[in-house]
């Protein structure tokens, strides 16, 4: 596929945090407020052409268009699922394709986006590992998920919670995903609440330090999957890098907002991590955290070593759980059915 040559050299105004926007302005001999004009414009009123900037002065709409471009991502395709969700995958501008997953639940519209193409952790359970890491992501294709999905929805709907849980480890492309957030926090960019965006790592004990001192005040998702180093080290593989022990000691030095509360995912494998003695340890290990666990049963996609549990070990993994006191939901992942739940996104890298 060939792509115009000035784009893949132009500014992709989505890259840009509204005070960048401002010096860009700036730059081209505008003044600063013209920036927040240029913002209004991508992120309230959804446009996705400069000339449509019908009350920026045409010389200044002119020399924009010569040097930027707005980098919401084509879609390529969409997947209903029978549970309501939706696959949407984004073909970028050199033609890697990511997927993002749309999740509604009651009063809710979760989206779930990507962070690479591909991902380098290689979780022995996850099919998006086993693309390997092709590239990572700017932040403005993280942001243009956002808003290349909010274009799909129904007049009245609206996205409300953004997770970072699809392709790619967000830690691992730290300034793209930090950039990302800022643009989906800040009130003159997409304006999100920060309880309402939550970022999900396999556990990069340095990029967690890192978040911590950012001041973003987001959720924080730690992909944690076993209780013993033996079993984290078989079935993912960045645990050789940080024990179990030094990545719970980095949730506890985690400054968590007033009333939030850590989530721990932990996907269920039969006869692997699912045992009562795994839950029991898992209690252990989470002493002194302000914690809340997601339960994960495993979902299939072929060629996988692994299985899911009976329901009865599902359940009583959970209750053991409860009955310490920690919150345990079973998730039921969305999108099953069309490869788009938890650990099952992967897409095929272009020819
Ligand atoms: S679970 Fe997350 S970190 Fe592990 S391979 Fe899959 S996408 Fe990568």
């Amino acid at each position: 596929m060939c792509y115009p040559s000035r784009r893949m050299s132009a500014i992709n105004l989505l890259d840009l945090l509204p005070t960048e926007l401002e010096s860009l302005a700036e730059t081209l001999g505008a003044p600063r407020y013209r920036g927040r004009q240029i913002g209004n414009w991508i992120y309230r009123k959804g446009v996705s052409e400069i000339d449509a900037m019908s009350d920026l002065p045409r010389d200044l709409r002119r020399s924009l268009d010569e040097r930027a471009f707005i980098g919401v991502p084509a879609i390529e395709r969409r997947t209903p699922s029978q549970d309501g969700s939706e696959k949407i995958v984004f073909r970028l501008d050199d033609g890697a394709r990511v997927q993002s997953v749309l999740m509604p639940d009651a009063d809710r519209l979760t989206l779930c986006v990507s962070t690479q193409v591909g991902c380098g952790f290689a979780c022995a359970f996850c099919y998006t590992g086993t693309m390997g890491l092709e590239r990572n992501l700017g932040a403005g294709e993280i942001v243009g998920q956002v808003l290349g999905a909010a274009r799909t929805l129904e007049p009245g709907r609206r996205l409300t919670h953004i997770v970072y849980m699809g392709m790619g480890e967000p830690l691992a492309n730290y300034q793209a995903t930090v950039t990302s957030l800022r643009l989906l926090t800040d009130p003159l960019a997409l304006g999100f609440s920060p309880r309402r965006v939550t970022v999900s790592t396999v556990g990069l004990v340095g990029g967690i330090e890192r978040l911590a001192k950012e001041n973003l005040r987001v959720n924080l998702a730690i992909s944690l999957h076993a209780t013993s180093n033996e079993i984290r080290d078989r079935i993912m593989p960045v645990n050789k890098g940080f024990a179990i022990e030094e990545l719970l000691a980095a949730c506890r030095r985690f400054p968590l907002p007033f009333r939030q509360r850590m989530t721990f995912e932990y996907v269920l494998l039969d006869g692997v991590n699912d045992r009562p003695e795994d839950a029991r340890r898992l209690v252990r290990l989470l002493k002194g955290i302000r914690a809340k666990v997601n339960l994960i049963p495993f979902n299939d996609w072929e060629g996988a070593d692994f299985a899911r549990p009976p329901l009865p070990r599902v359940l009583g993994f959970q209750s053991v759980l409860l009955e310490h006191g920690i919150t345990a939901t079973v998730r039921w992942s969305k999108g099953e059915d069309i490869g788009a739940a938890c650990g099952q996104l992967r897409e095929a890298v272009p020819a």
